[in-house]
C-alpha cells in the first residue's frame, strides 16, 4: 500500500476553485495552480469544444494532481438554457437609443438593426415592457411591441454588443426545461468519467436538481467499479426564481454556488451583496458547502495585481462563510493565472487570521440544536421530499458530535482533528464550525477525500487506512517522520463512520509520544 502524503506547503483553509482554460491546461500550469492553493478545478461546458476536450483537460488534472499525490475536486459545470445572441453581420453592433432593435425568429437574419437569439421561445416568452440584457448587463433594452414573428425593443442603455455574447431576461419566466439535451449528455459523460461535482446552471426550483439526480442514479446504474457514486450536484444560483426558491434547492443540491456572473443581470444588482449573504447563511445552517464565484479578482485577466475593492470582496466573502471562492476567466484565458491563485490563496490566508474576530460565523456555529427525540438517529443520510431524495446533512448525532470535537479540540490547543469519513458529511459538519484547528480527512472512498477539497479547513490525505483507529496511527507515524507532528502535539480523532457493527460514533484525544 502507498504511504500517506502530507501536501508539502499548507494552503488557505478556503477552498480555491480554478476554472480551466487555454491559458492554463497544461500539466505544467495545472501543476502550479495546485501547488499555489488550487483544490478544485472547473470545467465549464458553455465553453469548450463538448466532451472530448473536457475529457482531455479532466486527464491533465488528474495526472498531475497523481503526481503530487494529492487528491483533487473536479467540477464540471453544465451550461443550462444559457441564452446568446446570433451573427451579427460584420460581428459587432453599436445599440444607439434612437434606433429600435428587432429580434426575429431563426438562427440568422441580414435585416438592419436585428437581433437573433439561441432561445427559440425568446419571442413567445417575452411580453410588452419585460427587460432584454445584453452583453454582461451592459446594454438593455425593453419590449415595446409585439407580433406573432418578432419583437420590437426601445434601446434603453445603448452600447456594443457582439455576435455570441449572453441575453439574459430578467424576471421572465422561461417556457423551457433547465436541463437541456446538451446537458443531459454532459452529465452521462460526467458520471462515466467519475468527475465529483456537477453544476447546473439556470437552477429555478428543486425539481431541476431532482431531474437531474434522477438522471445521473440512472447513468451510474450502469456502471459498476464506481462506488455506486454519483458526482454531487452544485446547483448554480443565477436567476430569481432561484433565490426565491433557495431553501429547497439548497435541501435537494449538495452545495450551492453564488453565481454573480449572471445573477448581477438577472437582478437588481444593487441587491447581489445582501443576496449573496443570505445564500451562503443558507447553506450554512443546512451544512452544503458554498461557492461564491465570479469577477472576485477580475482586473487580474490583464494585471498582476487586483483592485482594492476585489481584494476586499474575497475578504467579505470569507467572511460571509463561503467555504470556497472561485476564478472564472481570471484561470481559464487571463494573462496571470498563477499570480490570481496566488493572489487569492494569500487574501485568504491573512483573512483566516481574523474570523473569529471579524464574523458573525463563529460565534452563531456553535448552537447546537437541542432535541427531545428519543429516537435520536442519523439515518438516513438522504431522505424522501415529495417523493424525491434529497441529500440532508445536518444530522443530529454527527452535529452535536462535531461541535464537541471542534470545543475540545479548541480547549486543547490542539495541533490537529483528524477525521476518517464514509460520505463526507461529518466532514462538513467539522468544517462548519470555522474552527482554528484545522482538519485532516481521511475515507476509504477517493471520491469523497476529492470532493473534502470543496470543504473550507479540511486537507484530505490519500492512502490512510480504512479503519480510522489504523488510520490515526500511520497518519501520527507519518506526520511525526515528515516532521508535522512533535511530541506532545494533541490530536483529535473524530470517527462517525462506525468503529464497530454497533455503529458507534468516537471522539478521542491523543498525544504524540
Ligand atoms: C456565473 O454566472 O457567475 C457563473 C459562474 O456561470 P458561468 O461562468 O457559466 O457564466
Amino acid at each position: 500500500m502507498s504511504e500517506i502524503k502530507f501536501p508539502s506547503q499548507r494552503p488557505s483553509r478556503t477552498k480555491i476553485v480554478a476554472t480551466v482554460g487555454p491559458a492554463c491546461d497544461s500539466e505544467a500550469m495545472l501543476t502550479q495552480l495546485m501547488l499555489c492553493g488550487v483544490t478544485v478545478f472547473r470545467l465549464n461546458m458553455a465553453h469548450g469544444a463538448g466532451t472530448e476536450d473536457a475529457q482531455r483537460r479532466l486527464d491533465l488534472i488528474r495526472l498531475a494532481a497523481g503526481k503530487l499525490g494529492r487528491p483533487i475536486g473536479v467540477l464540471v459545470d453544465l451550461a443550462g438554457p444559457k441564452m446568446r445572441l446570433g451573427e451579427i453581420p460584420n460581428g459587432t453592433y453599436i445599440c444607439n437609443p434612437d434606433i429600435p432593435i428587432r429580434f426575429v425568429r431563426g438562427e440568422n437574419t441580414s435585416e438592419p438593426n436585428s437581433f437573433t437569439t439561441t432561445y427559440e421561445p425568446l419571442i413567445d416568452d417575452l411580453h410588452v415592457g419585460d427587460n432584454v440584457m445584453l452583453a454582461d448587463g451592459t446594454v438593455t433594452l425593453r419590449v415595446s411591441g409585439k407580433n406573432t414573428d418578432s419583437l420590437i425593443c426601445e434601446v434603453v442603455q445603448g452600447g456594443a454588443v457582439r455576435s455570441r455574447q449572453g441575453v439574459n431576461l430578467p424576471g421572465v419566466n422561461l417556457s423551457i426545461r433547465t436541463l437541456q439535451p446538451h446537458d443531459i449528455v454532459h452529465a452521462k459523460w460526467a458520471v462515466d468519467a467519475c468527475v465529483d461535482f456537477l453544476g447546473l446552471s439556470f437552477v429555478r426550483s428543486a425539481d431541476d436538481i431532482h431531474e437531474l439526480r434522477e438522471i445521473l442514479a440512472e447513468t451510474a446504474h450502469r456502471n459498476t467499479g464506481l462506488f455506486g457514486e454519483i458526482p454531487h450536484i452544485i446547483a448554480k444560483i443565477e436567476k430569481q426564481e432561484a433565490v426565491e426558491n433557495i431553501e429547497e434547492i439548497t435541501d435537494a443540491a449538495n452545495g450551492v454556488m453564488v453565481a454573480r456572473g449572471d445573477l448581477g443581470v438577472e437582478l437588481d444588482i444593487a441587491q447581489i451583496a445582501m443576496v449573496q449573504k443570505m445564500i451562503i447563511d443558507t447553506c450554512r445552517r443546512k451544512l452544503k458547502p458554498v461557492i461564491v464565484a465570479t469577477q472576485m479578482l477580475e482586473s487580474m485577466h490583464t494585471h498582476k495585481i487586483p483592485t482594492r475593492a476585489e481584494a476586499t470582496d474575497v475578504a467579505n466573502a470569507i467572511l460571509d462563510g463561503a467555504d470556497a471562492t472561485m476564478l472564472s476567466g481570471e484561470t481559464a484565458v487571463g494573462n496571470y493565472p498563477v499570480d490570481a491563485v496566488r493572489m487569492m490563496n494569500r487574501i485568504a490566508e491573512e483573512t483566516e487570521k481574523l474570523i473569529a474576530k471579524y464574523s458573525w460565523i463563529k460565534q452563531d456555529a456553535r448552537t447546537t440544536q437541542r432535541t427531545q427525540d428519543t429516537n435520536l438517529t442519523d439515518k438516513p443520510k438522504t431522505k424522501k421530499q415529495n417523493g424525491s431524495i434529497i441529500a440532508e446533512n445536518n444530522l443530529p448525532v454527527t452535529n452535536a458530535i462535531c461541535s464537541s470535537a471542534v470545543e475540545i479540540a479548541e480547549k486543547i490547543n490542539a495541533k490537529r482533528i483528524l477525521i476518517a469519513s464514509r460520505s463526507g458529511v461529518s466532514v462538513m459538519g467539522l468544517s462548519n464550525r470555522r474552527s482554528s484547528v484545522q482538519i485532516i480527512g481521511t475515507s476509504h472512498n477517493p471520491r469523497v477525500l476529492n470532493r473534502m477539497n470543496l470543504y473550507w479547513g479540511v486537507i484530505p490525505i490519500l492512502n490512510a487506512p480504512a479503519d480510522p483507529r489504523d488510520s490515526l496511527k500511520e497518519i501520527v507515524e507519518v506526520g511525526k517522520k515528515v516532521g508535522r507532528f512533535e511530541r506532545g502535539d494533541r490530536l483529535v480523532l473524530v470517527s462517525i463512520m462506525g468503529t464497530s457493527s454497533e455503529n458507534h460514533n468516537i471522539i478521542y484525544v491523543h498525544i504524540v509520544d
